[in-house]
């Protein structure tokens, strides 16, 4: 199959949106990572989402609509789901609520609940609308890489596997969504993502967030996440996290011929000399927008081992550290 990125202009989305109405998979941006989009009530459909990506048929996706009307039609809303939906989409936020018939089991990977967002991205918006469906969408990865937040990452991955891909330029967050299970009391953390825990917990109260912990423990016995082109490492953060970091990259250039590269703060940067780096920006936030996108580079640029800073734990700190333990397998230097 020929795959052709398109440019996400008005005719293009139209185009894209037929390919989902005529039961075909198409991926798009949204502001979280590039989504692989195809008719949710289409149980053909959403099969091939799972071949494309090579994903296990164990591992639900996640519903898209464009118009919070559209969630009712395929879950139900309880009063504290509907205060999130009312306080957080469009946004980065997954709600996880009991299903309503019509959604086929393949979608739901055979779970009587439903996953749902709405994505915070203009053409991801006037896609799902013009397709006049709901469209169940994983990041648009094969299963096992890094989640995509460019129209390449995704032709790099896909190529020969999808019709088109819309190209929509760099996703603004550049991570995952923050998944919530609303059918369990009190609500479960599934995943930390692009929205902080703090303020859902702000609007609807306690959360229960051990499985966050459980699932990054996990990634630690089996890397889950990523199959590394490059080993990453992660320093904790400490005073002297540089000289730390330094040292590992000279150790290893050393005794192993390693070919290292630091993702470090654009403010550490003088710190290591003319050893390689590349920038994570200046905040925690642009830290996690950048992390996937650095990856591909640096895979891209055949660095075999990336060496990343740590970032302080809370808000958006906890959900990068909780990508670079599940990305690293647990490697701390
Ligand atoms: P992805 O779209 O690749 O970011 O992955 C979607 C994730 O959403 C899955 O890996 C699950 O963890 C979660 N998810 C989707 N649907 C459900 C559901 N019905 N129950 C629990 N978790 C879900
Ligand atoms: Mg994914």
């Amino acid at each position: 199959m020929n795959t052709v990125i398109l440019d996400a202009t008005p005719e293009n989305i139209s185009k894209c949106a037929a390919l989902i109405r005529k039961g075909e998979v198409v991926a798009f941006p949204t502001e979280t990572v590039y989504g692989l989009g195809a008719n949710a009530l289409d149980a053909d459909a959403a099969a091939k989402v799972f071949r494309a990506k090579g994903r296990p048929a164990t591992n639900p996706l996640i519903i898209h609509v464009a118009d919070k009307s559209q969630i009712d039609a395929v879950a139900e809303v309880s009063d504290d789901a509907r205060r999130l939906i009312d306080g957080f989409m469009p946004g980065a936020l997954t709600l996880v609520l009991p299903k309503r018939g019509g959604v086929p089991d393949i979608v739901t990977a055979g779970y009587d609940t439903v996953a749902v967002r709405m994505p915070d991205h203009k053409v991801a918006l006037d896609l799902i609308r013009e397709a006049g469906v709901p469209v169940c969408a994983p990041s648009a990865n094969t299963s096992a890489r890094p989640s995509p937040t460019r129209a390449s990452h995704v032709y790099d991955d896909l190529k020969g596997k999808i019709p088109a891909i819309l190209d929509g330029g760099m996703c603004p967050l550049g991570l995952e969504s923050t998944i919530v299970d609303m059918t369990k009391t009190p609500p479960k953390v599934l995943r930390a993502g692009a929205v902080e825990i703090d303020s859902v917990a702000e609007v609807i109260g306690d959360l229960d967030t051990e499985q966050v912990m459980v699932d990054t423990l996990a990634a630690l016995k089996i890397p889950t996440n990523y199959v590394p082109k490059a080993e990453l490492v992660f320093s904790a953060f400490y005073d002297n996290m540089s000289e730390v970091i330094a040292r590992y990259y000279d150790s290893n250039v050393l005794t192993h011929g390693a070919r290292p590269v630091i993702f470090c703060m654009n403010f550490n940067a003088d710190k290591y000399g003319s050893r390689n780096v590349m920038l994570m920006g200046e905040s925690v936030a642009e830290y996690a927008k950048l992390l996937f996108e650095r990856i591909r580079e640096a895979e891209n640029l055949d660095y075999n081992l990336i060496i990343a800073e740590g970032v302080p734990m809370g808000g958006m700190g906890t959900t990068v550290l909780s990508r670079l333990i599940k990305l690293s397998g647990g490697k701390v230097i």
